[in-house]
């Protein structure tokens, strides 16, 4: 399948006001947004604008919705390519595949790639290779610092990739003018949750003022992804029963199915 791109008619905006806490993490990529709007008052004194950056956290803390807020805030096209995808590809679909994306970004730009899972393309070259079946993954790895080279300083088409494993990465990739930024992604602390929860009740109906400094109390550990799921689930659960609203208890209820979830997905790890 062809590189994605964002709709702009089918697709609402995803703007910073949809991505909670992550305050550090926000204010380095609103850098990133006024490069994109504005890259003639960076460049006028001589400045090179970054090509790309590196968002590094655990799974589901909203790397992804940060790219996707970054294109939204920059009324940019949001062009995005998962590294997973190229796993088990056939020679040499990888690179074009790699190449067709950066032209049809160029093309719109000013504009935004990212590139999930990067490190599924971007470990270190000439590891894991006993089987020499890693070729494929290197011409995609060195095709994408190709183009990041390629790119003029005025292209204006600012890459961002996000991966939960810097530290198994080609270090080609964070070389200067390449990802020599990183963004780090942590998960929420007690009260990032309570934005987060704040943010994916919104849309829900419910049946009494949320403690939602109680809600956050009792997710430790949960990403904000978890936690989006846990809101999704109480109405679920709410409905299921029949009821008008979703109330507290349907919450405990469905922070106990996600906490069941996350036990099980440890003891297939470890
Ligand atoms: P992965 O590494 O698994 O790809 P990710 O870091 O890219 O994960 P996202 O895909 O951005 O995570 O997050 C999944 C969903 O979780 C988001 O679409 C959003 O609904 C919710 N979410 C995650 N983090 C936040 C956050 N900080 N604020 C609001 N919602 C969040």
């Amino acid at each position: 399948s062809k590189a994605k791109l964002f709709d702009e008619k089918t697709d609402t905006r995803t703007s910073f006001k949809d991505v909670a806490g992550l305050e550090g993490a926000k204010e380095e990529v609103e850098e990133i947004v006024e490069f994109l709007k504005n890259p003639d008052k960076y460049t006028s004194l001589g400045g090179k604008i970054p090509k790309g950056a590196l968002l590094v956290g655990p799974p589901g803390t909203g790397k992804t919705l940060l790219a996707k807020a970054v294109a939204g805030e920059a009324k940019v096209p949001f062009f995005s390519l998962s590294g997973s995808d190229f796993v088990e590809m056939f020679v040499g679909v990888g690179a074009s595949r790699v190449r067709d994306l950066f032209k049809q970004a160029k093309d719109k730009a000013p504009a935004i790639i990212f590139i999930d899972e990067i490190d599924a393309i971007g470990r270190a070259r000439g590891k894991n290779n006993m089987t020499g079946s890693n070729d494929e993954r290197e011409n995609t790895l060195n095709q994408l610092l190709t183009e990041m080279d390629g790119f003029g300083t005025n292209t204006n088409v600012i890459v961002l990739a996000a991966t939960n494993r810097a530290d198994v990465l080609d270090k080609a990739l964070m070389r200067a003018g390449r990802f020599d930024r990183q963004i780090y992604v942590d998960l929420p602390d007690v009260r990032e949750r309570k934005e987060i929860f704040e943010v994916h009740l919104r849309p829900i109906k419910t049946a009494e003022t949320l403690d939602m400094e109680f809600l956050a109390r009792q997710t430790p550990g949960f990403s904000g992804a978890d936690i989006a799921n846990v809101c999704n689930e109480a109405a679920l659960i709410a409905a299921r029963k029949e009821r008008k609203a979703v109330t507290k208890q349907d919450f405990l209820d469905a922070v106990d199915r996600i906490v069941g979830g996350l036990e099980k997905k440890n003891k297939i790890i470890t």
